[in-house]
């Protein structure tokens, strides 16, 4: 076990005291943590990642089942498909708001309690898979980033083969107070998840596969050594490591990654793959990707942390489109209308004003159920805490005043920018000043203009589009490397 290999880190952060983390307790994991809901209905938008709102595929009235397929990308548009993780009746088509501010169609569909499958869902046979079908499988599963980021991972594969990069770095940095569904995920499953990552690094033409995780967390660490001890032996050609690191919160954000990493500093429009030469995938995200290819099951489901007062949580398995009241019940005490609901972790979840019409969407790794406070907030004492815990180096305590004033300019100077939204000024400051709400909605704001670039690579003329679309050119070409080919022979891993 190397575990005395280099701990990597990058400055500031919060180390979150964690003497009540449950989660560390292997009871509570294997036990009590997985439990399974079944919703009475669920709520599907039809954009859940980032890029465009896909088209239902379905009518009110419709009957369908589990895994079948609700909603498509329009042709050329940066999608991919959603379905359902329940069987029942298509009730109700209609414009529903997230509490991220995103409008969209969304597929209510009422459970008839059968738990039916489609069936396409169903294991797959062929041993021999090349790295064309791979991708196909992963685009048609609708397969997004689930630690937050949403981006196609079909889109991030592609982005990696452009770029020739050189690691798949597995994202195993979970860090946010309380929130430990990739954890579960890697003791119930790891197999999958490095079933998942070799597919998706062969698909990428990567034969390095790096798993990044915090130092401290021992059991999980075992858990992957176990299963890549497991299956290295069938796959000659690529070679399996841990980087390790300082467990902190924020950790896991690509930027904080190469800082860490790589010790390079990367802005908002450079990405991990053209200036590390690395492409970074969440655990989670490989466990579906390798879902989709073994048990054809496309995106239905997610684990996802259910926190209440003082950190008691539970982890279940619940169908994307679950509204978050009918997970409320979970965790004791907590079914209370009047408490405040957040749709995602403690630090960087937004409030679901509606739990009942708000649902779990492919990205949301977490929902925390508070008793409402009102807190009250202080002028600024100048004490510098919120400089010292931000981990882009930034002064959000300048920042925030300076946004505030409508100095919008010298913010900006300032860094307002490089804001990633991870809570820690607000969670930080003495005088209660919800200083991330300014500054993340100004630097999503300034964003807006800049996405586009930031993921479409214009330097070798291909759009978000052609990320997605790729693979079907590489298919059809005679030059597809022979190299690509990968085989994926199906033992090991169980479904949680
Ligand atoms: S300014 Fe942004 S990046 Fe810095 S601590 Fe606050 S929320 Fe995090
Ligand atoms: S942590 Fe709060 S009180 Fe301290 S400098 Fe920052 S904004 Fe001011």
């Amino acid at each position: 076990m190397p575990f005395t290999e280099r701990i990597h880190s990058f400055n500031n952060g919060i180390v979150t005291d964690d003497a009540l983390d449950f989660s560390k307790r292997s009871s509570f994991k294997k036990e009590i943590m997985l439990e399974r809901i079944y919703p009475t209905r669920v709520i599907l938008p039809m954009k859940q990642h980032y890029g465009d709102e896909v088209i239902p595929t379905v009518s009110i009235g419709e009957h369908v089942l589990i895994g079948q397929c609700v909603g498509m990308p329009a042709p050329g548009t940066f999608a991919v498909p959603v379905h359902s993780g329940i069987s029942g009746d298509v009730t109700d088509i209609k414009d529903i708001t997230l509490p991220n501010g995103v409008n969209c169609k969304a597929v209510f569909i009422k459970s008839d309690r059968k738990r039916t499958f489609h069936p396409s869902v169903s294991p797959r046979n062929d041993v021999n898979i090349s790295a064309s079908s791979v991708m196909g499988i992963i685009k048609d599963a609708g397969i997004v980033g689930m630690g937050g980021e949403g981006i196609p991972t079909i889109a991030k594969i592609n982005r990696a083969r452009m770029f020739h990069v050189e690691e798949l770095l597995v994202n195993c940095l979970q860090s946010e107070p309380y929130a430990d569904s990739d954890f579960v995920r890697i003791n119930n499953s790891a197999d999958y998840i490095v079933m998942g990552a070799v597919a998706v690094a062969g698909a990428a033409g990567v034969s390095r596969i790096n798993f990044l995780i915090s130092e401290d967390r021992k059991e999980e660490i075992l858990a992957l050594q176990a299963a890549m001890e497991r299956t290295a032996g069938r796959y000659s050609g690529y070679s399996f490591n841990f980087k390790f690191f300082r467990n902190r919160f924020p950790q896991g954000y690509y930027r904080l990654v190469a800082k860490a990493l790589y010790g390079v500093e990367i802005s908002e429009t450079e990405t991990l793959e053209e200036t590390c030469s690395a492409v970074l995938f969440n655990c989670s995200t490989l466990y579906a990707c390798w879902e989709a290819i073994s048990d054809n099951m496309p995106l239905v489901a997610r684990v996802l942390t259910v926190t209440g007062e003082n950190g008691i949580r539970n982890n279940v398995i619940a169908p994307i489109g679950t509204p978050l009241s009918e997970l409320m019940n979970t965790v004791n005490g907590m079914t209370d209308t009047q408490n405040l609901v957040i749709w995602g972790n403690c630090l960087t979840g937004l409030e679901a004003e509606d739990p009942d019409n708000t649902p779990v969407v492919k990205t949301t790794s977490g929902i925390t159920i508070l008793p409402r406070r009102d807190i009250a907030t202080m002028p600024c004492i100048h004490c510098g805490d919120c400089s010292n815990a931000c981990p882009m180096d930034i002064e959000p305590g300048l920042i925030h005043h300076l946004l505030k004033k409508g100095s919008v300019e010298e913010a900006d100077l300032e860094g307002a920018g490089k804001c990633i939204s991870c809570g820690a000024c607000s969670y930080i400051c003495p005088s209660g000043i919800d200083l991330t709400k300014t500054i993340a909605s100004y630097a999503a704001s300034r964003r807006t203009y800049t996405t586009r670039t930031h993921f479409s690579v214009d330097k070798i003329k291909l759009g978000a589009v052609s990320l997605l679309e790729a693979y079907e050119e590489e298919e059809k070409s005679d030059s597809a490397k022979k190299s690509d080919d990968i085989v994926l022979p199906f033992e090991g891993g169980k479904i949680v």
